[in-house]
């Protein structure tokens, strides 16, 4: 478990697999050298002071020991170095013990997620693996991790749209069509807000030409009084009859712009916005990617 000055981190913990035939105490020293490891990783969060905390006290002899041990000299040597490298950083590790079971936050998730991988090693153990299941455990592997790491990205517009991953697309759009939402989600697009933000000079106002706002892609789907009102309440029209035909509850019907790029609110009513979106973005003469290589660098960003 990783706390960072007092909050739990968002990686919150590490499951590292120790070899077949070692002990429930090697499992403890490689613990203290992952916590070391994620230290020197994440050495640019850290206070100057930093502590590991371990409920195992011979584990915590075994690491700070200027004696090598005979069964765990190299696990020794690799803890050593790095924490050398955290010295040189200027920062300081204090391994220190702490009693276990005695209701402290961090031990008692400590404690669980080491039960559920020794449930899971037993499990797996026990099961007869096929082509198949190994694939099906790499795939579910990997979404794990993909999910893990774009949970760091919580505070971003396209992980408030899309904040599961997912192997899958749901979206039942043409290729150019789906480019076209991607690009508006993603916030990679031409609209002079973003414009004006990443080239000021090339774009001196981020101002729609309708003068009323900046032209964010919020303001073209649902505000712009100049640009393409015909296009957006057709637009509108479709979806207010879709609420209806789709008996969508009065709770689920605010339109916002996750509704508009990435509806998730049932089958039928997702797939009528998805269609009804595209049209719009079709009928729409708007720069929002760029069609020929003049504007190439867009890419680059
Ligand atoms: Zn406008």
């Amino acid at each position: 478990m990783t706390f960072f000055k007092s909050t739990l981190a968002d990686h919150t913990h590490r499951d590292c697999a120790v070899s077949a035939a070692s002990t429930s105490f090697h499992g403890e020293v490689k613990a203290i050298d992952s916590a070391v490891e994620e230290v020197l990783a994440n050495i640019h969060l850290c206070s100057k002071n930093i502590h590991i905390l371990s409920d195992c006290t011979s584990a915590i002899h075994i690491v700070t020991s200027a004696v090598t041990s005979d069964i765990h000299a190299d696990l020794q040597a690799h803890t050593r170095d790095l924490n050398a490298q955290i010295l040189d950083k200027d920062h300081f590790v204090d391994i220190m013990w702490i009693g276990g079971h005695i209701g402290l936050r961090g031990n008692d998730l400590a404690d669980g997620y080491a039960k559920a991988a020794a449930m899971q090693a037993k499990h797996i153990d026990s099961v007869v693996h096929t082509t198949t299941s190994i694939k099906s455990k790499v795939r579910s592997e990997l979404l794990r991790t993909w999910q893990r790491r774009w949970d760091l990205h919580s505070g971003t517009q396209t992980y408030a749209f899309i904040p599961k991953v997912s192997f899958t697309s749901t979206s039942t759009l043409c290729p150019s069509a789906d480019t076209k939402r991607n690009r508006l989600i993603l916030g990679h697009h031409r609209l002079k807000d973003r414009m004006h933000r990443i080239m000021p000079k090339a774009y001196a106002s981020p101002t729609c030409p309708c003068r009323t706002a900046a032209q964010t892609s919020q303001h073209i789907m649902f505000h712009c009084s100049q640009l393409f009102s015909k296009e957006r309440t057709m637009l509108m029209d479709t979806i207010e009859h879709a609420l209806v035909k789709c008996y969508v509850p009065p709770f689920k019907r605010d339109i916002t712009l996750k509704t508009l790029l990435c509806p998730a609110i049932q089958p039928d009513f997702n797939s009528i916005v998805q269609k009804a979106v595209a049209k719009f973005l079709f009928s729409i003469d708007l720069d929002i990617y760029p069609s020929d290589h003049s504007c190439h660098y867009v890419f680059l960003l």
